[in-house]
This record gives structure tokens, C-alpha cells and sequence, in this order.
């Protein structure tokens, strides 16, 4: 192997690099094609008060369906639509569709309940953001309060007067705002009183396996004083087990999303959750039966 010249180790490298670099450029290519040809659409997940079991609000997440029927998730071309400068076209997609979703259940009659929407802060544009929402949500003629934002914890602290100003400003418009994936963005949590937010998402790597490991649920119990203390709203994510929703509704967290309650689905059935709650299934029934009010 000693032996093998080293221009040939080159050639094979620049060759996969360029493979690679072609594969990405054909993706993101095809994503251009997606945000012009309809080829996005969105999911809804309910977000759900424990135990009652109602809907309190959905929060939509993006889908991107290939030429070939393939259904990508976010977490496979989200990061690629922030490196291509083709993030803020994806969020302003899905704001504008969800502000019309929102306008279309208030017409068809009967309750409604906030929308959160994640958008990426890694082409931080306030000025542009701003105008965006507005006008998406004048367009659709529905109130600020109709919407909340998401926006993920290690992204707020990057760029950190820009992020505060938008927050801010966002706020003034009059919507809610949320920081996702609470806990693993290293944040430094002095600043954190700094941001003008409503809600903490606890994220779902300290929910997952809460009640096996004690040293997670240490931190859950702590998140949850903090955010109390501090008199931030606070909701669990990736909630999976009758166990996880029982042990985060005792330390007085109620606010839950998660697979146990409902995954992602289309929004006329999100609707039909929001105005009947969550069907009665069995795991669900017999953990309110266990743990619910007396
Ligand atoms: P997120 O905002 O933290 O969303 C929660 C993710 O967890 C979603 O994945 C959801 O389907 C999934 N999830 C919900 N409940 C459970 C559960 O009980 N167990 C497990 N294992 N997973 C659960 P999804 O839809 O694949 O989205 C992944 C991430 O992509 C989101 O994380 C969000 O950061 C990002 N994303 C989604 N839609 C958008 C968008 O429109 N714009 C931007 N910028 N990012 C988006
Ligand atoms: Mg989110
Ligand atoms: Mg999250
Ligand atoms: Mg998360």
C-alpha cells in the first residue's frame, strides 16, 4: 500500500467529492423544482393537555414528496435548504400555507387552535421575515395569535442580538413564540432571560426513557422548575409511553406531543382531533382512567 503513488489516492478522492458534490446539486436542484412545482406539502401533529386529552394546539412540519412518490423527511433536506440559501423560501411556503389552513378551519365554523411553525434561523433576515408574516397573516385575514413560532435552541444563540431583536419584534406582532429542542443547544442560561419568548419545548432525547434513567429524569424535573420559575409555558416533546406522560404530568408539565397521543397526519384530521380529542384508544383510556383527575 506504501507503494500506491499518491496522485492516484488523489483521483479516487476529487472523484467521489465530485460525485458527491453532484448528488447535492441534482438535490437541491430537485428542491427548487419542489417549491415551484408543489411538491411540498404539510403535516400536522397535535399538541395535547394531559390528561384530559385535549387538543391545546398542532404544530405543522414540512414534507417534501419526490417525482418518484418518495416522501423525504425534514431532517434529510432541511440542513441541505439552509446551505443552498433556499430556507427562507421553505419557511415562507409553509407560513403562508398554514396561515390559509387556519383561515380555511375558522370559516368551516367551530374551535381553533394556535399553529406553531418552525423556521430556521441560518439566514437571519428580520426586516424580510417580518414583512413575510405579516402579510401571510393579512392575507389570510386571521389574528397574530393564530400562529406561534419555533425556533431551535442552538439557532437563537448564534446570532444572539438579531435573534433578540427579531424575538422582539415578533412579539409585538402579537405571536407566540417557542424555543425547540430545549436542552441541547448548550445555551448559556443567563441570556435566556434575555429572549422574549412564551414557551419551552422540552426536547425529546430527556422525554424518551424518562422513567428508566434517573439521571434524565433529574434533568426534566429541573427544566420544568426552571421554566415555572422563570413563568415559561412549557410543553414535552416525542412523548411515546403511557409511563413518560404520567411521570412529566406529576411534576406539572400537561402539555405533551408526542407518537403516544398522535403522530404527524393530514390536516383534515388534525381538524377532526381538534374539535372531538383524541379518540378513546386503549393505552391512552386506561392511562387517564390511572392517573386522571379525582
Ligand atoms: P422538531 O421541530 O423538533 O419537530 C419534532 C419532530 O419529532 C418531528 O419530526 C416529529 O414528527 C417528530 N416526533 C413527534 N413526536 C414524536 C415521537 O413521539 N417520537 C419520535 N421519535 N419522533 C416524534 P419531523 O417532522 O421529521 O421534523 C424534524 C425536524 O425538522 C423538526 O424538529 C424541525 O426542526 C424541522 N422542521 C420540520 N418542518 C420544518 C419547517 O417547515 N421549517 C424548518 N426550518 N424546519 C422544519
Ligand atoms: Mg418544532
Ligand atoms: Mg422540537
Ligand atoms: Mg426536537
Amino acid at each position: 500500500h506504501a507503494k500506491q503513488s499518491g496522485r492516484s489516492r488523489f483521483s479516487y478522492f476529487t472523484e467521489s467529492m465530485s460525485e458527491k458534490a453532484e448528488q447535492r446539486l441534482a438535490l437541491e436542484h430537485a428542491l427548487r423544482r419542489a417549491l415551484q412545482e408543489n411538491g411540498l406539502h404539510i403535516v400536522y401533529q397535535p399538541k395535547v393537555r394531559w390528561p384530559e386529552g385535549e387538543v391545546i394546539g398542532a404544530e405543522a412540519l414540512v414534507r417534501w414528496t419526490r417525482e418518484d412518490g418518495r416522501v423525504i423527511p425534514p431532517d434529510h433536506f432541511i440542513e441541505l435548504a439552509e446551505e443552498a440559501g433556499l430556507i427562507t423560501q421553505v419557511d415562507e411556503w409553509v407560513m403562508r400555507e398554514v396561515c390559509q389552513q387556519i383561515a380555511a378551519w375558522r370559516r368551516d365554523g367551530g374551535r381553533t387552535v394556535p399553529v406553531s411553525v418552525n423556521v430556521s434561523l441560518a439566514r437571519l433576515d428580520n426586516e424580510r421575515l417580518l414583512e413575510h408574516t405579516r402579510n401571510a397573516l393579512q392575507d389570510a385575514g386571521i389574528p397574530a395569535e393564530c400562529v406561534e413560532i419555533e425556533f431551535t435552541e442552538s439557532q437563537m444563540f448564534t446570532h444572539k442580538e438579531q435573534a433578540v431583536e427579531l424575538m422582539n419584534q415578533l412579539k409585538e406582532l402579537g405571536i407566540g413564540l417557542a424555543v425547540d429542542d430545549f436542552g441541547t443547544g448548550y445555551s448559556n442560561l443567563t441570556y435566556l432571560a434575555q429572549y422574549d419568548f412564551d414557551t419551552i419545548k422540552i426536547d425529546r432525547t430527556f422525554v424518551c426513557g424518562l422513567h428508566d434513567n434517573e439521571r434524565q429524569y433529574a434533568i426534566v424535573q429541573a427544566i420544568i422548575a426552571m421554566a415555572r420559575a422563570m413563568g415559561f409555558r412549557m410543553i414535552a416533546e416525542g412523548v411515546e409511553t403511557p409511563e413518560e406522560a404520567a411521570m412529566l404530568q406529576e411534576h406539572g408539565c400537561r402539555d405533551m406531543q408526542g407518537y403516544l397521543f398522535s403522530k404527524p397526519v393530514t390536516a383534515v384530521e388534525c381538524l377532526t382531533l381538534i374539535r372531538n380529542g383524541l379518540p378513546d384508544r386503549h393505552e391512552t383510556a386506561g392511562l387517564r382512567t390511572a392517573h386522571g383527575p379525582h
